[in-house]
């Protein structure tokens, strides 16, 4: 072994681990790996790339989380390209199951058209929406008629 380390080779897989510690600062409890966000990593010799996709309507969060990524992969010592995609809609069945875990643990309801929206406390399928505007742009209140609970949902793209 060389005593002068060449720069750390990182490959997808790296990539990905470090961007398991950024999250949408919406949902602090949930990584964008988690999300579903990180559509596709390629790793060249000179620098890497990153596309993601964008998922709640309105959040004025993926400026910040798109600063989030570059920094994280600033500790591979290559440019890193990092922008969002719309080649494909994200939906939230790209959540991980333990983003999904994540999401219900912290009182949001996963992503999903107002209509099959469920309570996470619960899973009751009997809420109702309080009121269109949540606390951000991108949330909405819901009430769940079975355990009584008020809840978040986020509004999809
Ligand atoms: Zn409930």
């Amino acid at each position: 072994m060389s005593a002068v380390a060449a720069p750390r080779v990182p490959d997808a897989d790296a990539v990905r681990d470090i961007l398991r510690g950024v999250v949408d600062p919406e949902i602090p409890t949930v990584s964008i790996v988690d999300l579903g966000m990180v559509e596709r990593i390629e790793v060249g010799p000179e620098r890497i790339e990153v596309e993601l996709l964008p998922t709640f309507v309105g959040c004025p969060a993926q400026e910040l989380i798109r600063g989030a990524v570059v920094d994280a992969l600033a500790s591979f010592g290559r440019q890193a390209i990092v922008g969002f995609s719309f080649r494909r809609p994200w939906t939230s069945d790209r959540i991980t199951a333990a983003g999904r875990e994540r999401l219900a643990a912290s009182g949001f309801a996963p992503p999903a058209e107002p209509a099959d929206v469920r309570c996470p406390y619960c899973t009751s399928a009997r809420v109702a929406m309080d009121s269109v505007f949540g606390p951000t742009q991108c949330r909405s209140l819901f009430y769940c008629r079975a355990c009584r609970q008020p809840f978040e949902a986020f509004k999809l793209v």
